[in-house]
């Protein structure tokens, strides 16, 4: 593998290296030039309304085709770009990959459109980001209230001064902020009171355990009220089944995302997803 690569990298190889380092190292390499090689596309899974079933937005998710290992699952290679910094140039290309889809699809939409696009703490440095969302704004003509960053617990507590500037900036646009996989993070509160948050996505594995555990349903109906008490709405994730649509939409979760929905698909599939639901919400 490394020696494909030719003499000049083969020193980095020492053998105290063990082979998930250098699978890390090559992958890395690979994955520096799959912006430029056309390698990367977004996936669109739908968000629909608990009350209507309407589909009422969509979730960007990166795909990442490599040539050397194939479709890279983005647990594998989001961890990789975040370390190398890669994902600050990347994470651009997303936010306006995802906005100038979002403008295309608001033109032709019977009800409002959220984009929610995924974003690394790495983008918040020195601002980066607000200056990102500024341009690509401006440049797709998407309205701000129309997208949605998909922040991580994490993120807000890391580097709290460092985010929380760019966070007011970006919601003083008018951009929404929510927060991602809720309850699997370190969950100190208080965050949610520093921080101007619209949505709580409540992680999967609460909606998976639904059926098996006697703790989920009593957290899944915590967090909604919680939420909604604070004015935040709330989504939930991983959503796979009817029993689960009906727990969700019993306790007053607004929106659902989830294979039994929709699996995420690419855009021309997305966007028959979104006609057939606004031609059936027109007509029911
Ligand atoms: P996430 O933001 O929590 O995205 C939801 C993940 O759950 C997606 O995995 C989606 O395919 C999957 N999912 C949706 N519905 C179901 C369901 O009903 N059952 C199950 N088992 N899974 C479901 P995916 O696409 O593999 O993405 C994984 C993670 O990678 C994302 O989790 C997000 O944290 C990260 N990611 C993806 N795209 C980006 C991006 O553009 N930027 C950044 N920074 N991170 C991204
Ligand atoms: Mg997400
Ligand atoms: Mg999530
Ligand atoms: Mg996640």
């Amino acid at each position: 593998q490394a020696k494909a690569q030719g003499k000049d990298t083969f020193c980095f190889f020492t053998p105290e290296m063990d082979q998930e380092t250098v699978r890390k190292f090559t992958m890395e390499s690979y994955l520096r030039q799959a912006l430029s090689k056309d390698q990367l596309s977004l996936h669109y899974q739908s968000i629909v309304s608990a009350s209507s079933g309407d589909v009422v937005g969509a979730e960007a998710l990166l795909r990442w085709h490599c040539p050397e290992y194939g479709q890279v699952p983005p647990d594998q290679f989001i961890p990789l770009a975040e370390e190398s910094g890669l994902i600050v140039t990347i994470g651009d290309w997303v936010l306006e990959t995802a906005c100038l889809q979002a403008a295309e699809w608001m033109a032709t939409a019977c009800v409002p459109f959220k984009i929610a696009v995924n974003v690394s703490y790495p983008q918040f440095r020195d601002g980066h980001i607000v200056s990102t969302v500024e341009k690509v704004l401006k440049k797709s003509g998407l309205p701000a209230q129309c997208l949605e960053l998909e922040l991580t617990e994490r993120l807000l507590m890391e580097d709290e001064r460092g985010c929380a500037e760019a966070l007011k900036k970006l919601s003083a646009m008018g951009v929404q902020l929510s927060i991602d996989d809720f309850g699997t993070g370190f969950s100190a509160l208080n965050y949610l009171q520093r921080f101007p948050v619209n949505t709580l996505k409540i992680d999967r594995s609460f909606v998976a355990e639904l059926d098996c555990s006697k703790e989920s349903p009593a957290l899944i109906s915590a967090i909604i009220q919680m939420a909604h008490a604070l004015g935040i709405e709330v989504v939930g994730e991983g959503v796979e089944t009817r029993q689960q649509v009906n727990f969700l939409t019993l306790q007053t979760c607004d929106y659902l995302q989830g294979y039994h929905f929709a699996r995420p698909v690419p855009a021309d599939q997305f966007q028959l997803q979104f006609s057939e639901s606004c031609y059936l919400g027109a007509y029911i």
